[in-house]
């Protein structure tokens, strides 16, 4: 059975290595390479080789004599890798709130400790002036009339 006869009749065959992928991919991207990253599950081959230029054209499809979805496969990496990307975004951006609300309350709680530390003082203070007022009425009290 020829490979073109494969991807008439019982769709995708084994890649043959051609390279005719290559030859039609009008963004000029390796695209046996592409294919190869993903097999490989290499994430950051795929990346290098550009595959987010992939305008999912289906050029690379037609050229294939073994009938291999490249194209969806492509389509399909693409909207994996900007959900994964979108995905720790968002994950970016709840760690950065968290921080804030740690900050805020660490900030509250020092603010609160300083107000509890000012009122404890006047306290104490306004109990020392007191203190005084009373020992002075005291002594005053303990002179003799017309006394020095
Ligand atoms: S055109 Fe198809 S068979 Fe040829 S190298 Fe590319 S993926 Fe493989
Ligand atoms: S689908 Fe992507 S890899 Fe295939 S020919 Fe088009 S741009 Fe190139």
């Amino acid at each position: 059975m020829s490979a073109l006869a494969g991807r008439a009749g019982t769709g995708e065959l084994p890649c043959i290595r051609c390279g005719d992928c290559n030859a039609a991919c009008p963004e000029g991207l390796p695209v046996l390479a592409l294919l190869d990253a993903l097999r490989a599950e290499r994430d950051d081959l795929a990346s290098a080789a550009g595959i987010d230029a992939c305008t999912a054209c289906a050029a690379c499809d037609a050229a294939c004599p073994s009938a291999i979805p490249l194209a969806r496969r492509f389509a399909e990496r693409q909207s994996t890798r900007r959900a994964r990307a979108a995905l720790l975004v968002r994950a970016g951006q709840a760690r950065l709130r968290i921080d804030a609300r740690t900050l805020r309350l660490r900030r509250e709680a020092g603010e609160q400790a300083d107000r509890e530390a000012a009122r404890v003082r006047d306290a104490s203070s306004g109990d020392a002036v007191a203190a005084a007022i009373a020992r002075g009425k005291a002594r005053r009290a303990e002179k003799p009339a017309g006394g020095t």
